[in-house]
């Protein structure tokens, strides 16, 4: 069995939905499972027409409006896979659909409220729409499909808007929902993104949840792998609008998705990826434009590659800070009261780092909160100032993060040596370090001007040199 996810773009349109049936009855024999996205850009529409709706009775045209080119669209789709009885019964549900939205938003507009747990019952309508037309495009071809909707399947706590699924009953429902089918043959399409509670509240799992969804299925039915479809030919070595030369990784473990998704990679949000990380299930990233190609295969193993490094990124807009000062060697709770400033302003903190001498912490912060991580530190550290514990909070921007990916430097001598005299030899300057302890990764600090170079270089010294 094959978990598949298709995301919004994919099922943009009908003519796109009739492509996804095409590599779904591809891997017919594999026995698919198919977790949807909402078709592109319904998630987004639906919760501006939910705020829309809380203005109030004044604007309940305008929501109508906006609903009915919403279900115009659906239908516009759904006329585009199926014909005949197929698509009169999965059109009745759509107009149902439409029905249940406009009460929904109509009580929103009245009451004046918009809950996170409306939120949620509007925005899944995305994914409760696409379902259908996606099993009416599968039924079109000849084969039989079934929309099964989440809120069947995934039992979640009540966190609206990023409620976690409780696994054991989650298991229990969906095995005994879809093993069924697919034992008569019959292809599930579930909805990603959603869920309910114990007493049926319907939930989301938070925004682009879909591979999450997807995820959580493949390891709840143990599938053979879950494929997630998307337009490249899986991760690719570094970016290619900034990188000439790029290759598709064709095995990574998790840990080194991790390292790159966290640095910039937008094909995987690492955190998707768990439930099957630890249900041992590998995550496929496919190419729909190039189906025939393997991709990446994500694995809880890291192989064994002659690439010490294989990927290399970089985070433009970013600013360093450094908070400096003689006086701060060896007294307790000074990085505690940096960083706990800093969260205190909202801001996330991409890299640390600090010497054996701490008269220093390096910080970098996406660019644009600067002017608030700026003011909060001097707030907080204006004991420290006066008491000249802490010499001055200096910046740099915008500074870029590279950073240099793979599990093979983790006890290969060397590896930063030649990182660091390649950028040398390239006039790069190095403006600060960073190295976990699971030598997965080493990051540096660069001004953002020379990161392309920094990334090019590290690229040809590493990736495109073993080719
Ligand atoms: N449709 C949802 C969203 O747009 C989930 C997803 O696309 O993965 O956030
Ligand atoms: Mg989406």
């Amino acid at each position: 069995m094959i978990v598949m996810k298709f995301g919004g773009s994919s099922l943009a349109t009908g003519e796109r939905i009739r492509y996804v049936t095409d590599l779904v009855l591809r891997s017919h024999s594999r026995a698919p499972v198919v977790v949807v996205s909402a078709m592109g850009g319904v998630t987004d529409s639906l919760i501006g027409i939910a705020r829309l709706a809380l203005q109030g009775r004044k604007v309940l045209s305008s929501v109508e409006e906006h609903l009915g080119s919403l279900h115009e669209r659906h239908l516009t789709a759904l006329a585009e896979v199926a014909d005949g009885a197929v698509a009169l019964r999965v059109r009745e549900e759509i107009d149902n659909a439409f029905v249940e939205l406009r009460e929904i938003c109509t009580g929103i507009a009245l009451l004046g409220e918009l809950s996170p747990r409306s939120i949620d019952a509007v925005s899944a309508y995305g994914e409760k729409l696409a379902a259908p037309i996606v099993a009416a495009a599968i039924e079109a071809r000849g084969h039989r499909a079934t929309p099964v909707s989440a809120e069947e399947l995934l039992l979640t706590d009540a966190n609206h808007g990023r409620a976690r699924p409780l696994i054991p009953a989650s298991r229990v429902r969906t095995r005994e929902r879809l093993l069924p089918l697919i034992e008569d043959g019959i292809i599930p399409v579930v909805t990603g993104f959603i869920g309910a509670t114990e007493d049926g509240i319907t939930t989301t799992v938070g925004r682009n949840g879909s591979d999450y969804s997807a995820s959580i299925f493949g390891a709840l039915l143990g599938a053979e792998e879950v494929w997630k479809w998307t337009d490249a030919d899986g991760i690719l070595s570094a970016d290619p609008r900034e990188v000439p030369g790029v290759q598709p990784l064709p095995l990574l473990s998790y840990a080194e998705a991790a390292e790159l998704a966290y640095f910039g990679s937008r094909v995987l949000h690492p955190a998707a990826i768990v439930p099957a990380v630890e249900a041992g299930v590998p995550f496929r990233i496919v190419n729909s434009f190039n189906p025939d190609h393997p991709g990446t295969l994500l694995t809880r193993d890291p192989e064994t590659s002659p690439h010490a490094v294989k990927a290399v990124t970089a985070i433009h807009d970013l600013a360093l800070v450094t908070v400096q000062g003689v006086g701060m060697a060896g007294v307790i709770g000074a990085a505690a009261r940096v960083f706990g400033a800093v969260a205190q302003v909202n801001v996330n903190v991409l890299m640390i780092s600090q010497a054996s001498s701490e008269s220093n912490i390096c910080l970098v912060v996406p660019a644009a909160d600067l002017p608030k991580v700026e003011i909060v530190l001097r707030q907080h550290l204006a004991e420290q100032l006066n008491r000249h514990e802490v010499d001055h909070v200096a910046t740099r921007t915008p500074v870029a993060i590279v950073t240099v990916v793979g599990s093979g430097m983790a006890g290969t001598p060397g590896i930063a040596g030649r990182l660091f005299s390649c950028m040398g030899a390239n006039g790069i300057n190095i403006v600060a370090i960073a190295q976990g302890s699971t030598e997965l990764s080493i990051s540096f600090v660069v001004d953002d001007e020379q990161s392309l170079a920094a990334v090019r270089s590290a690229h040809r010294e590493f990736v495109e040199d073993l080719s």
